[in-house]
């Protein structure tokens, strides 16, 4: 069976989801009138739903009714989980739309279309639910742009109870110049890098600028450290494997005739594999130990780790490019040849189960749709939301319906 159709005649409807959802963007985990938005729509729908979890994130479930249940040996019905996030950004909106947000905040990201997109998929779900056998959960998540709802929500059970045994999600936009509109992006893997910060506290001691020799000077230390800490990616890290360290702050120091007593440095790090990640971690504790040693000074190191690499399951990615392919066209789904080494909290849910993460292309230079993310003037082509509604239902569809045959010949 193929959704498409369902999802086209859905367009509309979805279209204006996504211009209401537009118009009230929320910040963080404190999404409650987009959560409010949401509930109406699923309890218009039919479909049972969990409030707060995860301060503002909505957990729902569409149970399918199609023959013999699908379970496992132990006698589980099997559970794919389709993913969106929620929040808005602290930008004010300079789109110049009809539908634009007025409230100091935006959508500059495009989740106001994937909760659209995820709503079109519920709606097509749930009226084939008497097709298919097992579960979907629709996992509405706040604060991916930060703190990270992600974790908060596994943590409060988002992917128990049923049990989640995958997971789909997708991001709109041009996140990839390989994926153009109306185009899926693919990847096998390490798909989006790890997003860390770090801090770090060179202490030295301060004294009169004419006498360096009466204290112990922490800009020269720091001079030294910032150098060495950008060797870690160029001598350490194997060049196939990206990473980067960054220091985005750097602030020491109030008068031209002073040598502080202390500068700070805070940062990023950014990895595509987790091994690598750790190791970056341990080297910057280690080359601020030494300089600052060396040197006759000390430090403090505060290390925090934020989302962890995106990983897309091979088994899983594979299937589901055949599934893009019957809905969008061969022709249209690219295996994209590099990862981002932007972060994405999906992460979380890819750590725990199996599942794919793609991308939609939703620039169109032919309607000036060509802003970056988190740009106030982002948009996204309405035109392609319907297929995103589309994929991410034949997604599930065709996910349980294979499941389930390889558990009924087991
Ligand atoms: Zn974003
Ligand atoms: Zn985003």
């Amino acid at each position: 069976m193929n959704l498409t159709c369902s999802a086209k005649e859905l367009e509309k409807q979805i279209i204006n989801w996504r211009r209401e959802l537009h118009q009230c963007p929320e910040l963080g985990l404190d999404t409650p009138v987009t959560a409010a938005y949401l509930s109406q729509r699923l309890t218009e729908m039919g479909i049972e739903h969990r409030m707060k979890v995860g301060v503002s994130g909505i957990v729902g479930i569409i149970r399918g009714n199609g023959g013999n249940p699908c379970a496992d040996k132990v006698g589980r019905q099997k559970t794919i989980g389709l993913r969106s996030d929620m929040d808005g950004l602290a930008i004010i909106e300079e789109t110049g739309l009809a539908f634009a947000a007025t409230n100091g905040n935006m959508h500059a990201c495009g989740h106001d279309a994937h909760m659209a997109m995820l709503l079109g998929a519920a709606k097509i779900l749930q009226d084939h639910r008497e097709r298919f056998k097992g579960s979907v959960k629709l996992i509405f998540q706040p604060a991916e742009e930060g703190p990270g709802g992600a974790r908060l929500m596994i943590s409060e059970g988002a992917l128990e109870n049923p049990d989640v045994d995958a997971i789909l999600g997708l991001h709109i936009g041009i996140i990839s110049k390989e994926v153009d509109t109306g185009q899926v992006g693919i990847h096998y893997g390490n798909m989006m890098a790890s997003l860390d910060d770090f801090k770090i506290r060179v202490i030295g001691k301060g004294c009169h600028g004419a006498m360096p020799d009466t204290g112990v000077d922490p800009i020269v230390m720091s001079a030294q450290v910032v150098n060495a800490l950008q060797t870690i990616v160029s001598r350490e890290v194997r060049p196939t494997h990206s990473a980067v360290v960054s220091i985005g702050v750097i602030r020491g120091g109030r008068a031209f005739n002073i040598i502080p007593d202390e500068v700070e440095m805070i940062g990023t790090v950014r990895a595509i594999r987790s091994d690598v990640r750790e190791m970056i971690a341990a080297r910057i504790k280690e080359i601020v130990a030494g300089i600052t040693g060396a040197m006759g000074g000390s430090y403090e190191y505060h290390y925090t780790m934020g989302y962890p690499p995106l990983v897309n399951d091979a088994r899983f990615t594979r299937e589901f490019k055949k599934t893009a392919e019957r809905i969008a066209g061969a022709e249209n789904v690219v295996e994209m040849s590099e990862p981002s080494m932007g972060g994405e909290d999906m992460a979380h849910y890819l750590e725990k189960v199996p599942g794919t993460y793609f991308l939609l292309g939703s620039n169109n230079p032919a309607k000036n749709i060509i802003h970056p993310h988190h740009s106030s003037k982002f948009d996204v082509d309405e035109d392609v939301l319907y297929l995103g509604s589309a994929l991410l239902a034949q997604g599930a569809f065709d996910w349980l319906k294979k499941e389930a045959s390889v558990n009924m010949t087991e």
